[in-house]
């Protein structure tokens, strides 16, 4: 256990009668006045804010935010800092409701709204005035890497504001803000809470922006419920030993799969020909559990495959400890059209996959038997 891990872990603010496990505030008010520090938990919650104040420290920020959501945590923060005739951009591979909700929901609101293509220049080419930024670490599903130290910089010289969204990475594998980023995202029904029972979102940053932030949720009610940051902060207890166990498993079943009969190519950011490479070796500790692999034969039927899997699951998620695919051409990235689909390298063959902690040679030898 590191440093880090070790003041997560034990400098909770404990509440009375120190019990060792942060219990559930499982109430919608307080008594008033004694109860007047949290008056109502669409506010605050202790429970919820002790989670705060685990992320804060994974994140190494100032002040940290949670949310019903990890779309809660992108709608409330971009509402929050934007107003008509600021500019946000975004890159098309960015998770597509997000991109979706920047390009539909704000451009009809009077806010200038761009979503250029995949990759670190289409991006830093169109920062050409102030703007407010979202980028994901490792983006959702194309799993392009980006450099954050150079976005952050063009952004800044404009006065402008850079989001990361970090979900795939972690706060185990690279923390956004150390390369400039100024408030990192996160969907917490991820790596982070690790078990797929949860929905939840975060976002941290430097204390001016984020009272901004907190005060949006507490006006559009996006706040987390306390059973929500409860399992949570359980996640968060073997977060460090999941994500050791996921990111070695990502590169091994990235490995193994590239030389399965019936898979045309495998894209995972920890592979050597991974378009950016560069940056995955620069920006992160470790690759992450997602991959994408497209297979030779089209099928007819994409949940063939599916029904033929004994141990890889198939759900509209990722992030747990158990291996789960899903077909982001009809799942996740149904409402792209053809074209933002070619742009993205996503088919019909494409498959992701999100590697948990079983034996890496029993996830790949499935899939192999599937195919
Ligand atoms: N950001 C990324 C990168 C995602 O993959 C997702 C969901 O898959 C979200 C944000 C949205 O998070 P949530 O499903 O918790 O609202």
């Amino acid at each position: 256990m590191n440093e880090t891990e070790d003041h997560v872990m034990n400098d909770a603010i404990l509440p009375p009668d120190y019990p060792i496990t942060f219990p559930i505030f499982q109430t919608s008010s307080y008594l008033f006045p004694e109860g007047k520090k949290y008056r109502y938990s669409r506010e605050a919650n202790p429970t919820v804010e002790e989670l705060e104040r685990q992320i804060n420290i994974l994140e190494k920020t100032e002040k940290s935010v949670c949310f019903s959501s990890g779309m809660g945590a992108i709608t409330t923060t971009l509402l929050s800092l934007i107003k008509p005739d600021d500019k946000v951009i975004t890159t098309l591979d960015t998770f597509a409701r997000s991109s979706r909700f920047i390009h539909d929901f704000l451009g009809k609101w009077g806010i200038k709204s761009e979503i250029c293509p995949p990759g670190t220049e289409n991006l830093l080419n169109s920062i050409n005035e102030k703007s407010t930024v979202l980028v994901e670490t490792i983006s959702n599903p194309s799993l392009r890497v980006y450099d954050l130290k150079r976005i952050a910089e063009k952004v800044h010289s404009y006065n402008g504001i850079l989001i990361c969204d970090s979900t795939f990475a972690t706060p185990e594998n690279t923390n956004p803000a150390d390369y400039g980023a100024d408030i990192v995202i996160h969907s917490l029904s991820k790596f982070i809470s690790g078990h797929n029972d949860v929905i939840g979102g975060s976002a941290s940053g430097g204390s001016e922006l984020m009272e901004k932030i907190d005060l949006m949720r507490r006006t559009v009610g996006t706040n987390m419920d306390p059973n929500t940051a409860y399992l949570t902060i359980r996640g968060i207890k073997t977060l460090q030993i999941r994500m050791k166990e996921i990111n070695k498993n990502g590169i091994s079943v990235a490995r193994n799969l590239s030389s399965v009969e019936g898979i045309e190519d495998v894209n995972y950011p920890g592979l050597e020909n991974h378009v950016d490479f560069e940056y995955s070796k620069d920006h992160l500790k470790g690759y992450g559990g997602v991959l994408t692999f497209r297979t030779k034969k089209k099928h007819e039927d994409p949940y063939e495959i599916f029904k033929l899997l004994k141990r890889v699951r198939p759900a509209n998620t990722l992030g747990g400890v158990n291996s789960i695919i899903a077909h982001p051409k009809t799942m996740s990235h149904r409402s792209l059209t053809e074209e933002e689909l070619s742009i993205l390298k996503i088919d019909g063959q494409t498959y992701r996959l999100s590697v948990g902690i079983e034996d890496a040679e029993s996830i790949v030898n499935d899939i192999r038997n599937a195919l």
